[in-house]
């Protein structure tokens, strides 16, 4: 089979006219439980699709990675222009590294025998999903005209990833489940589950400041309060605010696990650990941009708030400092690329 020509994923309809099924074949064997039967085992199979879609988004990354080493142009290789580096390929090896993270927590606490993983096997594929897509895509355009005809593979490369934002659940239907299920568990706990995370991050800072932790931190109450603010005054009936909050906490929830692999990683010259944190800070200005900017969007998009009352509650969730998290990011993505491209500074 050529790689290149041939599709990953042969797809064919199938039409069945008056077919009869003895209940003996009943697939899953209870009337009525189907559909229950089927969300059981989206918290594993939704997993891997997302460990599908990171493969092939970092098997983009890696063609456009010695490309770029390769391709002279304007008297230098691309990969020592950041206008290229910081927007076509750094943003998605941090989110590859945060996607990774959150695929292997979740991978062990199934294999720990946790069966109740419905929203985290959503909140990895969405991301996953997600980033692989957007990685194809700029990996596309980091080739140039060579991205676009057949020959380096990663049109096909986008092509087939593409699918994995349909597939075992749309992101749609899955910003769906999300927002559901944790806005319902948020109000149920009082509050609980998302203080847990923030406190845990909190934590974790004291013990390493590396790791980008305290923004986690900032940005988890952020989110428990913009859910209990949501809630009180009837706004979770939109779905609009349904799917910015599911992306606040599926930012959330990622950014966590790796800003405790990052911790957990301690002190060290070690370029592989360094680079580890460096995504980990870089992910955390991501996760507290997107905080704040759905914040805005659900609680002025919805006329709750006046610029003076606005200025209170931001106050009142220390809101004021998640714009810090960006804090030398730029220098840290200078040093993504030294370690990827091997650039001598
Ligand atoms: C290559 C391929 C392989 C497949 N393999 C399988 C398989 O093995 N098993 C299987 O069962 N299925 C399979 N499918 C089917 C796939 O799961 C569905 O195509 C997918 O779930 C989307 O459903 P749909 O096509 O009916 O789209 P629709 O449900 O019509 O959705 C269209 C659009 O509307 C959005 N949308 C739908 N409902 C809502 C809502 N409530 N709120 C907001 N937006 C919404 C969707 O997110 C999507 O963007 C496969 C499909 C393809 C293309």
């Amino acid at each position: 089979m050529s790689l290149k020509k041939d599709r990953a994923s042969n797809t064919s309809p199938l039409t069945f006219t008056d077919v009869f099924v003895p209940v003996e074949n009943l697939v899953g064997g209870v009337p009525g439980q189907g559909l229950k039967q089927a969300n059981s085992v989206f918290g594993y199979t939704r997993l891997m699709v997302a460990a599908m879609a990171i493969g092939a988004g970092e098997a983009a990354l890696s063609i456009a990675i010695p490309y770029a080493k390769d391709r002279i142009q304007f008297g230098s290789p691309l990969s020592e222009k950041q206008g290229y580096t910081h927007k076509l390929i750094v943003p998605h090896i941090v989110r590859f590294e945060a996607a990774s993270s959150y695929l292997d927590e979740v991978a062990l606490r199934i294999d720990a025998g946790d069966t109740d993983l419905q929203v985290e096997g959503a909140i990895a594929k969405l991301f996953a999903s997600e980033t692989a897509n957007r990685a194809a895509e700029d990996a596309i355009q980091a080739l140039g005209g060579y991205g676009y005809i057949t020959e380096f593979g990663v049109e096909k490369i986008k092509r087939d990833v593409r699918i994995t934002c349909i597939y075992e659940g749309t992101s749609e239907i899955l910003q769906n489940i999300i927002g559901m299920f944790r806005w319902k568990k948020t109000w149920k706990t009082k509050g609980a589950f998302y203080r847990s995370i923030a406190e845990e991050m909190t934590a974790l800072h004291q013990k390493n400041d590396q790791a980008g932790c305290q923004y986690y931190g900032l940005a988890a109450e952020a989110l428990n309060r913009t859910i209990l603010l949501a809630h009180e005054n009837r706004l979770t009936r939109s779905q609009h605010v349904m799917f910015c909050l599911a992306d606040m906490m599926t930012h959330v929830e990622i950014g966590a696990s790796l800003g405790r692999k990052a911790a957990d990683l301690g002190s060290s010259r070690d370029p592989q650990i360094q680079k580890v944190q460096a995504a980990a800070r870089i992910f955390a200005a991501e996760v507290a941009q997107l905080v704040y900017q759905n914040m805005l969007k659900i609680l002025l998009g919805n006329g709750m708030f006046t610029s003076e009352t606005f200025s209170g509650f931001l106050e009142s969730i220390s809101c004021r400092q998640l714009p810090f998290a960006c804090a030398n990011t730029v220098q840290d993505m200078d040093r993504i690329c030294e370690l990827v491209f091997e650039n001598k500074k």
